[in-house]
């Protein structure tokens, strides 16, 4: 008679179960997680900005046979193409042989991260140090970012459209950038600052050197940067005018933990859900659905542009497919289903009174699927509907997928927003899922090796269902 009341209560009840619980006798399971997480790392140090991202992106899908396309070219069933947008953002295709309007399977991830990024005119000299000037993108907390190791990444366009790349800082040869705070002894002041203003914007100057050139005129340091500047790369000051470089921390991914369970990394937002929307898609077998993996860009100030999520070349790309295949565009866009892959934050045990556990995304419980998002009253939320939610429900459980149920936060503590409501404005079913983050948006952020497997196991059960 327990017995009978003991399963009532399981049946009855949901838990919350750890990956390492369910696939508790099943070691294969774990091993392949950790396996999975190495490539995943290797991605990331060749990832750190969203251009570097698409470029590393390419060679994966290149390798399992995409091929580069453009709007105009051609499309046929069987086909595997991406078409990159600005070198920022890029969409992978994979042509299903069932009709068109039956709709697509889309996952969107985004490929930026929170980062320091250079002004226009940044450099400049002050008693003997050089620096630049930066104006940081996303959300970031500026206290974190000072005595951080930091690289430079990204482009200068020179005027006659020559593009040179620069990535400094990551080769253990190299050279690293750094941002000056204050010493304790003289902190007193700046310590009772709350932690919003105590480093403010204006302050986070990267230093980037202090040794004059011999015989320079004026601002010695400055010239002698400029000098060994132009010396590799060919570019002077004017040339800032029309770059993209982007200060982020010179950080390789590392395991954390006695067991190795964790990852640490700069930019797992959201790159630990765009790297296995990639793998899944690559795996995946079945050839009926088309599939789309999107890596956006521009998500963390909120997808405007033409390479963010509100640029209507997702439409463009829709209505090309459906006039190719022999499609409506609005049927297409009616039948498709789309996963808004990004970040969740994970329960963090020190500071519990901003998260409401039951509610939380807990870490090793697998990808979390958030049916809203927002702040306060779900302001700006997706929402996905509860049909749509069911299905997602009946997917993931089909596929024996380790997932939960999460929510970012307590109400009223905060909230966020994802690229979700800029694909179901189109008339296209969309839910929040991806990996819970610890310490988002902090130049070395931590997510669980268990979690981010179950989102390519997931994504993959996506794209097959
Ligand atoms: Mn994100
Ligand atoms: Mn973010």
């Amino acid at each position: 008679m327990m017995s009978e009341n003991k399963k009532s209560y399981e049946e009855l009840t949901y838990k919350k179960k750890s990956f390492y619980e369910v696939f508790e006798n099943d070691t294969a399971m774990v091993d392949a997680a950790y396996d999975y997480a190495h490539d995943y790392m290797r991605y990331l140090d060749a990832a750190k900005t969203e251009r570097e991202a698409v470029t590393a992106a390419i060679a994966l899908a290149e390798a399992k046979g995409y091929r580069a396309w453009s709007l105009g070219d051609e499309v046929k069933v069987g086909d595997r193409l991406y078409f990159n947008n600005r070198g920022k953002n890029l969409f992978l295709m994979q042509i299903g042989s069932e009709p068109i309007n039956s709709g697509i399977r889309i996952v969107a991830a985004h490929i930026d991260s929170p980062r320091l990024d250079l002004k226009p005119c940044p450099l400049y000299e002050d008693n003997g140090m050089g620096f630049l000037k930066t104006h940081y993108y996303g959300g970031v907390r500026k206290y974190q970012w000072v005595t951080v190791p930091l690289a430079l990444h990204g482009v200068v366009i020179k005027a006659d459209g020559e593009t040179v790349n620069v990535a400094i800082g990551e080769d253990d040869s190299d050279p690293i950038f750094y941002i000056n705070d204050l010493l304790p002894h003289l902190g007193a002041a700046q310590s009772e600052k709350p932690l919003g203003s105590a480093i403010p914007g204006e302050k986070l100057n990267v230093l980037i050197g202090s040794r004059p050139l011999a015989d320079a005129e004026k601002d010695a340091v400055k010239i002698h940067a400029l000098k060994l500047l132009n010396d590799k790369y060919g570019i002077t000051e004017r040339d800032f005018l029309s770059a993209e470089l982007c200060v982020v921390p010179a950080l390789k991914a590392r395991d954390v933990g006695f067991d190795r369970s964790m990852i640490a990394a700069y930019g797992h937002d959201d790159r630990v859900c765009a790297y296995p929307a990639m793998t899944a898609l690559f795996t995946e077998e079945n050839d009926t659905h088309t599939k789309m993996v999107i890596l956006a860009d521009k998500e963390e100030t909120g997808s405007d542009g033409v390479t963010g999520m509100q640029c209507e070349v997702i439409l463009d790309l829709i209505d090309t497919l459906a006039d190719a295949l022999g499609g409506k565009s609005a049927i297409v866009r009616a039948n498709s289903k789309c996963l808004s892959s990004d970040v969740t934050a994970n329960y963090e045990p020190n500071f519990s009174d901003v998260f409401e556990i039951r509610n939380s995304s807990i870490i090793n419980c697998g990808v979390s699927v958030s049916k809203y998002t927002g702040a306060r009253g779900k302001s700006s939320t997706n929402d996905a509907t509860a049909e749509y939610t069911a299905w997602l429900r009946r997917v993931l459980d089909g596929a024996g997928v380790v997932w939960q149920i999460a929510e970012l936060g307590a109400v009223d503590a905060g909230g966020g927003g994802t690229v979700a409501k800029y694909l179901s404005v189109h008339n296209i079913d969309t839910i929040d899922i991806g990996v819970g983050v610890t310490a988002m948006h902090a130049p070395y952020e931590l997510i669980s090796k268990a979690d981010l497997y179950e989102a390519h196991r997931a994504f993959a059960a996506f794209f097959r269902a």
